[in-house]
């Protein structure tokens, strides 16, 4: 126990508990200095976009809350990380830094140099695992290199088992928090805060921070942890868990979740409830196989991992039908309900991000980096490895990816996955008196359904801005060409 203070450094391990940082911190500092530095031009051409932003100011507000319950609040710097950090080892007589660890290129390379240079000064320098439940060196295929695909990649961590808790701290010890040492710059200074009140609907369904983040876990093992196998593809349903913006942030943490499955897996011996949850853990698997990816392939965020795409003959002139996709304005009408609940929450369900991430690059044959764009500024969950992973995934450029002529038709989804069109009417209101049968593909209707439930098709809700048959087969076409390159 050193009477120098250490530096935590949070970035996105926005928590008090399992922070293997903080609990290294207190286990050899008699007093740590808890700060976040905000310094989006070293996380360029990623910085957060703004839905992340909105996140990231309440999320910073509840973790200064948490910390002052401890005595002193979060020390808020803005500025060259770097340069920041040796202010402040100056200001308080710190002797060490740590942080955890993120897996973003441009992440890497700036704590890299940050890790050297405060060495090479004399500051002990610590980085920690938080945000995985296994690091992406940790895990090689036979052959000693990166997984490819997925199956192979989640036998492997379950055969290696899945870590649980990590470093439980549920209390910080008193006095060990330094009060006013350093001054702090008021949070709203950051500017994260949109400047158009576009977020006004997020308060309604997110609490960011450490208790929103277990309050949303609970309240998916409660109720519908057990059906999440069976119902996780019903948009309409609240059957999946919502952590993925609390995971981003690192409000809660993988082995955290999965802890909680486990226990929750003991204790409850209905049939089914222990496949099911096995389920969600899987989907974590889907988590860390994209930061696996993204650490071994840092080019994918640009560049698609299947090198025939540089050839792809995507449209790029035409900005009236991105902006109708942004917008929900296609006319075909699962895609224009997911548009508008991203727009309206910052989220979307996962099924739905499938079908209009299809529809844009292979209806549309726009390219997949502009819808993974506009995803990374509207998503509160925005997360360059599982963006990255979903986007090229769906668009069939990526690893394990869904195959190039898996088009898939929104009205057969929209059918399946919505039959009684709950998610439709929620967030197509102009669409709410048609029956189920004219619902899903407004314009095959009759005129006196759409006239009987007040539907103009080209004024109250739009005509399709492509027609699905022809614009499948052109995809097809445009992927049948890149296919046979060498
Ligand atoms: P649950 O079904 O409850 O799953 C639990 C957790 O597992 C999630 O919170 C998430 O961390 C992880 N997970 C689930 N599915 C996936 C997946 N397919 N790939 C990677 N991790 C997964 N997820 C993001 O977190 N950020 C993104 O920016 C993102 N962009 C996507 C873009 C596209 C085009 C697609 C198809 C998927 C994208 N996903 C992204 C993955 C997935 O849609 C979301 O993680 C999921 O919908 C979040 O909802 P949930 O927390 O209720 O998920």
């Amino acid at each position: 126990m050193t009477a120098h203070p250490a530096i935590v450094w949070f970035r996105r391990d926005l928590r008090l508990a399992d922070n293997p940082a903080l609990a290294a911190a207190l286990n050899n500092h008699r007093r740590i200095v808890p700060v976040y530095i905000h310094a989006p031009d070293e996380e360029a051409p990623w910085a957060p976009g703004a839905a992340s932003r909105w996140w990231l100011q309440h999320s910073l507000t509840a973790l200064d809350a948490r910390l002052r319950e401890h005595g002193s609040g979060l020390v808020i710097r803005h500025g060259r990380t770097l340069e920041t950090l040796r202010q402040l080892i100056a200001e308080t007589g710190a002797n060490a830094v740590h942080w955890n660890r993120l897996y973003e290129p441009a992440t890497i390379a700036r704590d890299t140099e940050v890790k050297e240079a405060l060495r090479a000064e004399g500051t002990a320098a610590h980085s920690h695992n938080a945000a995985l439940l296994f690091e992406p060196w940790s895990l090689t295929t036979q052959s000693g290199g990166p997984y490819r695909v997925f199956t192979p990649f989640w036998k492997a961590c379950l055969r290696q088992g899945l870590p649980e808790q990590g470093e439980a701290l549920s209390e910080i010890p008193p006095e060990t928090l330094l009060p006013s040492a350093a001054h702090s710059a008021a949070l709203d200074t950051l500017g994260l805060l949109p400047t158009i009140p576009w977020d006004a609907g997020f308060n309604d369904h997110w609490q960011p921070g450490e208790a929103g983040a277990w309050n949303m876990l609970r309240e998916f093992l409660d109720h519908a942890g057990a059906r999440y196998a069976k119902d996780r593809d019903r948009p309409g349903q609240r059957s999946t868990s919502r952590l993925s913006p609390h995971l981003h942030f690192g409000e809660i943490g993988p082995r955290q979740i999965v802890h909680a499955v486990r226990a929750r897996q003991a204790a409850d011996a209905r049939p089914g409830a222990h496949a099911s949850l096995d389920s969600l853990l899987r989907e974590l698997g889907w988590r860390e196989f994209s930061h696996h990816l993204l650490y071994h392939f840092p080019h994918t965020p640009a560049t698609a991992l299947d090198e025939r795409f540089a050839r792809f003959a995507w449209r790029r002139d035409d900005a009236d039908l991105l902006a109708a996709w942004q917008r929900g304005r296609t006319g075909i009408p699962l895609v224009d309900a997911g548009m508008r609940e991203l727009w309206h929450t910052g989220w979307m369900h996962n099924r739905v991000r499938m079908v209009v991430a299809s529809f844009l690059t292979k209806n549309l044959l726009l390219p997949w980096q502009d819808g993974a764009r506009w995803f990374w500024d509207t998503l509160v969950d925005a997360d360059l490895a599982n963006n990255t992973q979903g986007w090229q995934w769906t668009t069939g450029c990526g690893a394990d990816a869904a195959p190039y002529f898996r088009v898939f038709n929104p009205v057969l989804q929209s059918r399946k996955f919505d039959p009684d069109g709950v998610y439709l009417r929620r967030w197509l209101p102009e669409l709410a008196c048609l029956p189920d049968t004219a619902l899903h593909a407004p314009w095959e209707a009759p005129e006196h359904v759409l006239r009987s439930a007040r539907v103009r098709l080209g004024s109250d809700y739009p005509r399709p801005i492509v027609e699905l048959r022809a614009s499948r087969q052109r995809a097809l076409d445009a992927y049948a060409r890149i296919r046979v390159m060498p």
